[in-house]
């Protein structure tokens, strides 16, 4: 069996983001990036499957150079090769963009399954991984809560509003997006990240996948108009102070509204 995981880098939860001076999108150059969660919860889930019987786990990311290092810990983590499409070309590129290079990896490579996060902590389109399945071919399922395999039929449990599940049944091959909290993920153990340095990843560009012609801002269809911070809203007050004094003067506020 072959399982593709798709997996973005993104800002690290931690780091102050600014925005950049286009207006358009946030500073990158100064932050620290990190595997979006939801693709860590995917990566697992692959992961797993291959721990209970024979899979080779296939990890994709789209982006600059410093997205070796997001393949890097996937590898540490387990799987066996990474494909790392870095093309300046990609720049500007939307959601479709992004999932025509996808979908193109995934023809290529014909998994059994391909594994990606509901969405992304960055852009938040959360368009992506079904883009993807429609133009693979694929039947596809989003908020997958758990993955079960049989007899090659995935049954997936799916969350919807106010805590209920939905199980649905989906023939291989298939994609499915990942809800977070899925599983426990993994650390890169130290003899992973040793061995990581020895397996193999690929590098694409969009023009080896044939294409180099639907990408970037020119086959954008979709167009940032600003990246902006809300002003604050109108009686909204900032406390500031220490913990003590923000916990006191919050609880005097409470008072004074009469909910306390
Ligand atoms: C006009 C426009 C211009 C843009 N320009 C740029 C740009 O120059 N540079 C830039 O970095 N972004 C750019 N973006 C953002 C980029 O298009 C988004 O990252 C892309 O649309 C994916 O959306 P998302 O990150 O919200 O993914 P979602 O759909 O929320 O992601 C869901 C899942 O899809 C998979 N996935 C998403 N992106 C990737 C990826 N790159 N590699 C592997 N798997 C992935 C992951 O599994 C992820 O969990 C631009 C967007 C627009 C609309």
């Amino acid at each position: 069996m072959k399982i593709l995981v798709c997996l973005k880098q993104v800002p690290h939860s931690d780091a102050r983001l600014d925005i950049a001076g286009d207006g358009k999108w946030i500073q990158e150059d100064n932050i620290k990036f990190e595997i979006n969660s939801y693709d860590t919860y995917a990566l697992e889930e692959a992961l797993k499957l291959k721990d209970a019987g024979e899979a080779e786990v296939v990890a994709v990311s789209i982006g600059p150079d410093r997205v070796t290092q997001a393949l890097r810990t996937a590898l540490g983590m387990g799987a066996d090769r990474a494909i790392h499409v870095n093309d300046p070309a990609m720049e500007g590129s939307d959601s479709l963009g992004i999932a025509k290079v996808l979908a193109a990896i995934v023809k290529e490579e014909s998994p059994d399954l391909v594994f990606a996060g509901l969405m992304s902590e960055d852009g938040n389109f959360a368009a992506v991984p079904p883009m993807v399945a429609q133009l693979a071919g694929l039947p596809s399922s989003t908020a997958v809560m758990s993955v079960s395999l049989a007899d090659g039929t995935v049954t997936v449990e799916r969350e919807l509003e106010g805590g209920a599940l939905e199980v649905v049944q989906l023939p291989t091959p298939c994609l499915l997006a990942v809800q977070s909290g899925l599983n426990q993920v993994r650390y890169a153990s130290l003899k992973g990240i040793m061995a990581a340095k020895k397996k193999p990843m690929d590098t694409k560009t969009a023009a080896d996948l044939g294409v180099g012609d639907q990408v970037g801002a020119g086959a954008a269809k979709v167009e940032i108009e600003k990246v902006y911070t809300p002003p604050r809203g109108e009686g909204a007050q900032l406390i500031e102070g220490s913990a003590d004094e923000v916990a006191t003067q919050l609880v005097g506020k409470i008072k004074e509204l009469g909910l306390l």
